[in-house]
């Protein structure tokens, strides 16, 4: 073995050490809160590959999308036939498009009690509440009944909330949150969304 061999297997060995006594430490078993905000693209992607993820192992899950009933959406396409998966759209495309503030709380108000039913459910492993935080911003849903019934849900259960600008008490509650940081989007570029990718 040369000097640079050596000194490789050394740092690697030290490298293992430390991540063992990290996994050891890690001791705890529960439900997580995770939130993935900011502006660049892969919040819902990563949630509904979570939600892959869960479905793989048999496990039961549930997925609210706040804002995309009129939207295509692949994954749905593929997943909506999985008995495990429980799938709720607001019945409403984006408030720019149907300009009506009533209609749109309404339709929150309906997709809310979907969410509330899967946050109640000792049986479902996963809940994700998907562009949530626009319901939150544009005043359609209140904060508190958001942070109550993630407070009392099933210890067991994780949540996975998407969407821009997540409120601070959603961050402060959270296990993990990840921002996705727009670094270049296609979009800006002129690109139209495409399917299959972007939805
Ligand atoms: P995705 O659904 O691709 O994971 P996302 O959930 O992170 O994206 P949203 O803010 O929900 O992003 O945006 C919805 C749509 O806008 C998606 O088609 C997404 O590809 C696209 N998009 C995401 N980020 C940007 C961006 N920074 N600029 C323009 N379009 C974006
Ligand atoms: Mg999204």
């Amino acid at each position: 073995m040369t000097d640079r061999d050596t000194r490789h297997q050394r740092s690697m060995q030290k490298l293992k050490q430390r991540v063992d006594e990290r996994v050891a430490a890690a001791q705890e078993q529960r439900g997580l809160l995770l939130v993935f905000t900011g502006n660049g693209k892969g919040k819902t992607t990563a949630a509904w590959g979570t939600v892959t993820r869960a479905l793989g192992y048999g496990y039961k899950v549930g997925v609210v999308q706040f804002i995309k009933g009129l939207w295509e959406c692949g994954e749905r396409e593929r997943l909506h036939d999985d008995p495990n998966l429980d799938i709720a759209v607001m019945a409403t495309g984006f408030t720019w498009e149907t300009q009506n503030r009533d209609s749109d709380t309404r339709a929150c108000e309906q997709a809310w009690q979907h969410a509330e039913r899967m946050l109640a459910d000792p049986g479902t492993y996963l809940v994700v509440l998907d562009e949530i935080t626009y319901m939150l911003k544009f005043g359609y849903l209140d904060i508190d009944t958001v942070t109550r019934a993630l407070t009392q849900r099933p210890a067991e259960q994780t949540v996975i909330v998407t969407g821009r600008n997540a409120h601070r008490e959603l961050i402060e509650m959270a296990d993990t949150v990840t921002e996705m940081h727009d670094v270049k989007h296609a979009f800006n570029a002129g690109i139209q969304a495409r399917r299959g990718i972007d939805y």
